[in-house]
């Protein structure tokens, strides 16, 4: 498989056109009158195996914005997978809609059975604005969906294993550039503290790390600060912080021109999916500042592992969080790596995953 750069506001030219641009295999689009659901399935790649990957509920601007979105998501799935180790491929759902007003039984039901009609070729979970409660909707209509709560054998909310491998992801990266993993005393902003941003407060202020928050909804903040010893900051005015990590766990592209102007950090490590806007331009433009960024889809794969030991074998939470504890290792090889090869780190994480993803492909001809 070839793949292109993508940049965030790649979003011209038609379906297939975009289809094409990375070799996305199915896009589906799933409208329903009675339950009012607007969704879009995309499966990139299937070569490691079925495509898997959380849904999202966002309520998008326009149609354009959440084909681009599900069509990046799906893909950086790929990517996730597979540098991850996992025999699973690519793919995601955006459910177009205010997850604070638009949730409904019918609608999440509606929604299993679309992912039921690709019989497996897509395996559903949670993304942003998703909870357990909705999943276990969508299980009343398909086998194919994981991050189940417990009371169902499954696997529950992957968040606090994502949080842990982003922490690990983290510290991986402060032993690179400062020698030591500890983040004690280290002044480190976390951006959206919904699920994953929570747990990962939880581990920092733990450890003693300086803690800055930020997040659009002001329940959320009051919420974080009433349980941790955090500092808030207004949305805008984190990029301006005096500080030595950044952490976006909020939404995509938040690393590019504008930002990377401001931001003063040494390393940038968290849970958000396509952190950088344009691929290329801001993974060379982070190398070129000195900051280490510790690429997205390498250090939050912790919520995939998670859900994928409940989607092979009866689900094992300390297996999962094992392999979640390797991303520190996955993430300091990489690191060495980008500097032996003189790569940016987001390149060299790709290397590894298109490598794994080519070997497979010859073991499939082999047979
Ligand atoms: P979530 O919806 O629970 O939390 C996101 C938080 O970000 C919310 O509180 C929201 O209000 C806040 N937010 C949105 N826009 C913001 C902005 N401009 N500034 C500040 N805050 C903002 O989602 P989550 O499950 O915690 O996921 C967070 C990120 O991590 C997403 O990009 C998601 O795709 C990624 N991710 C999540 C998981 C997981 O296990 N949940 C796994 C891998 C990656």
């Amino acid at each position: 498989m070839e793949t292109v750069i993508l940049a965030e506001d790649s979003k011209t030219g038609s379906v297939l056109g975009q289809m094409m641009l990375n070799e996305h295999e199915q896009v589906v689009f799933c409208y329903d009158k009675p339950s009012g659901l607007k969704a879009i399935i995309a499966v990139h790649n299937t070569v490691l195996g079925p495509a898997a990957g959380g849904t999202r509920m966002w309520a998008y601007q326009n149609e354009a914005d959440a084909l681009n979105d599900v069509l990046r998501l799906s893909r950086g799935m790929t990517f996730k997978n597979a540098v991850a180790g996992l025999n699973i491929g690519g793919g995601k759902a955006v459910i177009i809609g205010d997850a604070r007003k638009d949730k409904t039984e019918l609608l999440f039901r509606t929604f299993g059975k679309f992912v039921n009609n690709l019989n497996g070729k897509y395996i559903t979970a949670e993304d942003v604005g998703i909870g357990t409660q909705d999943i276990e909707y969508v299980a009343m209509q398909t086998k194919y969906v994981a991050g189940k709560p417990e009371t169902m054998n499954g696997s529950g909310d992957p968040s606090p294993v994502t949080a842990r491998g982003v922490y690990v992801g983290m510290k991986a990266a402060a032993k690179k550039v400062y020698g030591s993993d500890s983040l004690a005393g280290k002044k480190i902003a976390v951006q959206g503290v919904g699920h994953v941003g929570e747990h990962l407060v939880k581990l920092l202020t733990q450890e003693n790390a300086k803690v800055y928050i930020t997040d659009i909804y002001e329940d959320v903040l009051k919420n974080i600060a009433q349980q941790y010893k955090v500092e808030i900051v207004a949305v805008d005015k984190i990029y301006d912080l005096d500080m030595d990590i950044y952490a976006p766990c909020a939404l995509g592209a938040t690393i590019n021109d504008d930002t990377l102007a401001r931001l003063k950090c040494s390393i940038i490590a968290g849970a958000a999916n396509n952190q950088l806007k344009d691929e290329k331009v801001h993974a060379d433009a982070c190398q070129q500042k000195g900051i280490l960024y510790a690429p997205d889809f390498l250090i939050n794969a912790g919520g995939i592992i998670n859900v994928y030991y409940e989607i092979i074998e009866q689900y094992n939470r300390e297996r999962a969080l094992q392999h979640a504890e390797k991303i520190y290792d996955y993430a300091y090889q990489l690191f060495l790596e980008a500097e032996t090869q003189k790569i940016n780190t987001h390149q060299a994480a790709m290397n590894i995953a298109l490598k794994r993803i080519a070997d497979m492909e010859k073991l499939q001809r082999n047979r």
